[in-house]
């Protein structure tokens, strides 16, 4: 490639196209075709785009890239999971997971099974989206805290991850059943307006139904307020963690801002959608916020909430002072809340061997054993 142009067109929505087609002295309509073009069909540049005259293309191209990542360099793991690591024009990269089958959060029952037979096709897929390079909260149990944060993306940074991992595994919207969760790197409502342009990009443009798309975050109260206003919005799990405020600060020292009070009042607010159901995740250490006792307090804390739990135990990293409970553990934790009346479900993780689970994501690329298939792009 060349010398960069100075602009992305991934991530305008289509008033933007508009005034840029418009700047152009072109009519409205071809700001829809770019917008289809874009988002819809994915293309990677604008030479493909055949519906624009020759000119108009070429005086795009001068001034505007398409804006996709870069493939960098995917990991694939044993259960399907690949972990792609996408580079952007300034040479920042985040994460991205594809987790075929997977539960990724949306079923969040932990009933899909991993293994792909040879030859056959996934039918459904999770894709877990990163919104900042790094991230600014600091969770003790999670490694991309360690990066701390580097900046935030765009929106067009986001979706580009999405349509860089369709186009890689060639998905067709529609037919192909396909759930996205924005909890990869970064904390997204800390770049709520980036995000939620992103999540609109890609509800109509690229054709991913908004009630298949999970939101987490750490609890940053105001945003959930906001985004229970949104016309269009994910589903909202809430990162909770543990069942007092002693134990949050510890594990999570954004709790001193927020704590569990204010995150639940402003949970119970928010308005649920017919069926809909909010989620909180809990990811269990070790001798820190896993005892029956936990789980009855957490019970409590949950009592009337439309709710359901999941249970994530701790996926291990390099310098994580905490340590993943037994499995037995686990299952009694969940017992407890179950008998409370608590849909509890125990998250899979997926691709641990190669750093994909959630809170390893990082770049470990030297460390990761998974193995290296090809470098694209
Ligand atoms: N920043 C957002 C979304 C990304 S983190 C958030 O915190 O919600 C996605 C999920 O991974 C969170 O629920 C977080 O608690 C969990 N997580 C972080 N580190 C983890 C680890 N080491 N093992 C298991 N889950 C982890
Ligand atoms: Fe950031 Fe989420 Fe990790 Fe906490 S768990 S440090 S909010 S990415």
């Amino acid at each position: 490639m060349g010398k960069e142009p100075q602009s992305e067109l991934l991530g305008l929505d289509i008033q933007e196209l508009t005034s840029l087609a418009q700047n152009a002295g072109e009519p409205d309509f071809r700001a829809r075709q770019l917008y289809e073009a874009l988002y819809r069909q994915r293309l990677t540049s604008v030479d493909q785009v055949s519906t624009l005259p020759q000119l108009f293309r070429r005086s795009l191209a001068e001034q505007f890239a398409f804006g996709l990542p870069r493939v960098e360099r995917k990991f694939v793991s044993s259960d399907g999971t690949i972990r792609y690591l996408l580079a952007f024009a300034d040479g920042q990269s985040v994460e991205t997971v594809w987790m075929p089958e997977g539960d990724g959060g949306e079923a969040g029952d932990g009933t899909a099974a991993g293994d792909e037979e040879e030859g056959k096709r996934w039918d459904r897929a999770t894709i877990c989206v990163s919104s900042q390079v790094g991230c600014a909260v600091d969770c003790r149990f999670c490694l991309t805290a360690t990066l701390g944060i580097q900046r935030n993306l765009t929106a067009g940074e986001i979706v580009g991850q999405v349509l860089a991992v369709l186009n890689d595994r060639q998905v067709r919207i529609g037919e192909d059943r396909i759930n996205l969760v924005f909890m990869g790197q970064g904390e997204p409502f800390l770049n709520y307006d980036n995000f939620m342009k992103a999540v609109r990009l890609l509800v109509e443009g690229t054709g991913i139904p908004e009630s298949r798309m999970t939101v987490s975050t750490s609890g940053i109260v105001p945003r959930i307020a906001d985004l229970g206003q949104e016309a269009v919005r994910p589903k909202l799990a809430i990162s909770l963690n543990a069942s007092n405020d002693a134990v949050r600060e510890r594990v999570m020292p954004i709790n001193r801002k927020w704590p569990i009070a204010k995150l639940l009042d402003a949970a119970r607010r928010f308005p649920l959608r017919t069926r809909e159901r909010l989620t909180f995740e809990y990811v269990l250490l070790d001798g820190v916020n896993d005892s029956v006792e936990h789980a009855r307090e957490l019970a409590e804390l949950l009592r009337g909430m439309r709710a359901k739990v999941n249970l994530i135990a701790l996926n291990p990293g390099p310098g994580i002072d905490f340590g993943t409970p037994a499995e037995a553990r686990v299952l009694a934790f969940q017992r407890v809340l179950v008998k409370a009346g608590i849909p509890a479900f125990i998250r899979r993780p997926r691709g641990r061997d190669i750093f994909a689970a959630c809170g390893q994501l990082k770049k470990t690329v030297e460390d990761a054993p998974g193995s290296l298939v090809g470098i694209t792009g």
